[in-house]
């Protein structure tokens, strides 16, 4: 990554982020032609902890201690070049079936419909790498061709060394997945590490300015 596309980065989410609209059923999608990235992973990956340092907003994205409850789709404006889309959690063991099934429909929809998405984040928290319901969202994403990126969470829980080893790890993983782009992203939000480099990959997406 270049010093140029951390500049661009850095001036992508220097722009106003604005709250457009939640979306609890696939109808209230908006219509957009901006590109869109998505944000997902497990709850309690780190979502909205990530998309809250990403845009220098403590309060953005609703922080959660209540894994599984958020059930919309939240859908961000940011200065007119990007969107990005939070996605609701998964993996949550108590979650009743029914929930689990507008789960299941409302992202499912989501992922293979949505035109303007460009590529998916795929959070995971360093700590734990690939774990199954992780593997179930790759498998589902490579079989519907949705280019996805794997971004590791809370790296400041791991020590520096094991940092290197777990991004190893989980890019030896990505060979068997065809549409993972190369490389695994690791940040942490605690510790404003490996964001700046997060903002210059979804820069790369970004409609000009
Ligand atoms: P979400 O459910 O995926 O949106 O996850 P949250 O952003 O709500 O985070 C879940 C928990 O992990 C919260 O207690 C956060 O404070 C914590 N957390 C999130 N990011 C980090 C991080 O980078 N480092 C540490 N140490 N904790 C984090």
């Amino acid at each position: 990554m270049t010093k140029s596309d951390i500049d661009k980065g850095r001036k992508l989410f220097s722009q106003p982020c604005k709250f457009l609209l939640s979306a609890p059923t696939s109808e209230g999608f908006p219509a957009s032609s901006l590109p869109e990235v998505a944000f997902i992973g497990r709850s309690n990956a780190g979502k909205s902890s990530l998309i809250n340092a990403l845009t220098h907003r403590k309060d953005l994205a609703r922080t959660s201690n209540t894994p599984g409850r958020t059930q919309h789709i939240v859908f961000f404006d940011l200065g007119d070049r990007l969107m990005l889309a939070d996605l609701p959690g998964y993996g949550h063991a108590d979650a009743p079936r029914q929930e689990k099934e507008r789960w299941n429909e409302l992202v499912h929809h989501y992922l293979q419909t949505r035109p303007t998405l460009r590529c998916v984040c795929l959070l995971l928290d360093a700590r734990h790498g690939i774990l199954a319901k992780d593997l179930v969202m790759m498998q589902f994403l490579d079989r519907a061709a949705c280019s996805y990126k794997l971004v590791l969470t809370k790296a400041d829980q791991i020590h520096a060394t094991e940092q290197g080893v777990k991004q190893t790890q989980t890019e030896a993983a990505l060979g068997q997945h065809p549409a993972a782009r190369p490389g695994v992203l690791i940040t942490s939000s605690k510790k404003a590490e490996g964001i700046e480099e997060l903002r210059a990959f979804l820069a790369g997406f970004a409609a000009e300015a």
